[in-house]
């Protein structure tokens, strides 16, 4: 297979392991006959893949299933942005809005109940992460985005709070080694870096849930459903689980640490030649050290520029690096998998574009 360079932001590039095992799986998972998606999630496999993909997940953020479970649910992080709050806003939560995905976590928050926005970068179209927090004393949660998808920022340091921490980690899941024990609830759309679109997983303290977790929910919007059931209260997503698994296992194999450093690299090699342009390539975010490692995000000179460079670029081989459409410019997406050979392929596209256009 021809594989082109895949920057897109989501969904994204998965490993070409895991692709192969799911092409496999799809026809006949091992030797049962049949297809992983054509096995009742009951059956026995099947419920053995969705406890490996829990405590392969576990391993890698090193945590203990007597603290943490994992929840595998559909609705996209879209509808986490509801249920966090339906679970466990009672009174007031804080939130830092940096960016569209934290403003609509913030307006879903809101229809549950008292909302205080401890920081934000809206002003300024989110070119940058709030440090000075204003939060409350009595918070039932902080909630922040850990990366920011659209605007390329992300928290380099997590914020520091008394209240139970809550995070929108979408997209940089599993791209760097940190203490996962500071958070009471984390979740992520798979389709970013963990998987394909379809599964969302939800990391969520016992403690939390058991003590702090709102009762009298509709079943399907409570988390403690989810829980009690191992995530079988409805038919789940199979296939996404299983290729989440596999990811997993490759994460595993590659080692966290590993993959860090090599999301360090790839980024900084992008970032370098930014900063070395003498303006022709300008990042869209004010402080270096509040910079995607996920999400690269630049401007040329003017809208007809940007427009030539993903032209030229798409006929290089080199896809996906249109900017979200709501704010134009150029993105590069270059999740876990994005393997450094495509960083260097765009470093030097970039590198020749200008010479050529300077
Ligand atoms: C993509 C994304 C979302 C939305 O995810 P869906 O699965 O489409 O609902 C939410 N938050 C972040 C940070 C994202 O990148």
């Amino acid at each position: 297979m021809n594989r082109i360079h895949n920057f897109s932001a989501g969904p994204a590039i998965l490993p070409t392991e895991v692709l192969e095992a799911t092409s496999k799986a799809v026809v006949e998972y091992q030797n049962f006959g049949m297809s992983v998606m054509e096995m009742s999630h009951r059956s026995k496999p099947i419920v053995a893949i969705f406890d490996e993909a829990s405590s392969n997940l576990l391993k890698i953020m090193n945590l203990s299933s007597d603290n943490y479970s994992v929840l595998f649910l559909q609705g996209g992080a879209s509808t986490q942005f509801a249920m966090v709050a339906l679970n466990f806003l009672s009174n007031n939560a804080d939130y830092i809005n940096t960016g569209s995905w934290a403003d609509k976590a913030i307006k879903e928050a809101k229809m549950v109940g008292n909302v205080n926005v401890a920081g934000s970068s809206k002003e300024s179209n989110f070119n940058f992460i709030p440090k000075e927090l204003k939060l409350s004393d009595d918070a039932d949660y902080l909630h922040f985005t850990s990366n920011n998808t659209i605007f390329g920022t992300r928290f380099d340091n997590l914020p520091e709070t008394k209240s139970p921490l809550i995070c929108d980690m979408s997209s940089d899941f599993l791209s760097r080694e940190l203490d996962y024990s500071k958070f009471d609830l984390i979740y992520a759309g798979a389709q970013k870096n963990v998987g394909p679109a379809g599964a969302t997983l939800v990391v969520v303290k016992k403690s939390f849930l058991e003590e702090k977790g709102k009762s009298g929910l509709m079943t399907m919007m409570s988390y403690k459903t989810h829980h009690d059931k191992d995530s079988m209260f409805n038919t789940p997503p199979v296939l996404p689980v299983f290729i989440m698994n596999e990811t997993f296992k490759w994460i595993l194999n590659t080692g966290l640490k590993n993959i860090e450093e090599t999301n360090i690299r790839k980024a900084n090699k992008i970032y370098n030649l930014i900063d070395s342009s003498n303006g022709f390539y300008v990042g869209s975010v004010t402080d270096p050290i509040d910079r995607s490692l996920m999400n690269v995000t630049f401007n040329l000179k003017n809208e007809e520029l940007n427009a030539k460079f993903i032209k030229e670029a798409t006929a290089n081989n080199l896809d996906g690096l249109k900017g979200h459409r709501s704010v134009g410019g150029i993105r590069a997406s270059i999740y876990n998998a994005c393997p450094e050979t495509s960083v260097d392929a765009l470093v030097s596209f970039m590198t020749k574009f200008m010479k050529e256009n300077n």
